[in-house]
């Protein structure tokens, strides 16, 4: 004799288990930050963090290296000194989502790091592929701690705005160039800088 109970609570589960199947899509929450003082306040660092399922410390410690300072995690929170443009903040998450995160294989979000010998692996749980962690080539590259109007730099395109524009991030700017694909490699001349953003005009 079927219990009607045992039913009702065979049901419950199997929708439970469709609803948090993995055709929920990934998106990383929006970087929420604003300036305090003479600091940056990342307010949902540990969202962040959590929805990319890595380490609050090894974010923590990218996003330190990147922008070049020090600062802490409090609570839910990342508190850099300093203070930085909300977009470079964006651009340097976008980095280590696109480093530390997404497979390369298939695109998806199901990783791991793993450590082989001394090198870094990001293993995918979806598509078993796996590659190193690469190292941007920008980090190699003589950083100019201060960009200056009018000078001239050659640059290698990183990613795409949202406008459609080149970005490169060096250092503290985000640098735009018009019309420019990530990958190209560009000389430009720097026209205005607006804190820590960067515009120019494309001579190459
Ligand atoms: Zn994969």
């Amino acid at each position: 004799m079927t219990n009607p109970y045992e039913n009702l609570l065979k049901k419950a589960y199997s929708s439970i288990t469709e609803v948090s199947g993995d055709s929920e899509r990934f998106v990383v929450p929006e970087a929420k930050a604003y300036i305090e003082g003479k600091t940056t306040i990342l307010e949902n660092f540990a969202e962040i963090a959590d929805k990319v399922r890595r380490d609050r410390d090894h974010l923590m410690k990218y996003l330190l290296g990147e922008l070049g300072t020090s600062g802490k995690i409090d609570a839910n929170r990342a508190i850099f000194n300093g203070k930085f443009e909300i977009p470079l903040i964006k651009a340097i998450i976008k980095n280590y989502v696109d480093d530390y995160v997404i497979c390369s294989e298939c695109g998806r979000p199901d990783t791991r790091l793993v450590k082989d010998d001394r090198i870094l692996l990001l293993r995918c749980d979806a598509c078993g592929g796996h590659r190193p962690v690469k190292k941007r080539k920008a980090r190699a590259e003589p950083v100019s701690e201060n960009l200056e109007e009018g000078s001239e730099v050659d640059l290698e395109i990183q990613s795409l705005s949202r406008r459609g524009d080149g970005v490169v991030k060096m250092g503290r700017y985000i640098i735009y160039v018009a019309n420019a694909k990530p990958g190209q490699k560009v000389r430009v001349k720097i026209t205005r800088i607006s804190g820590s953003i960067a515009f120019t005009e494309r001579l190459q």
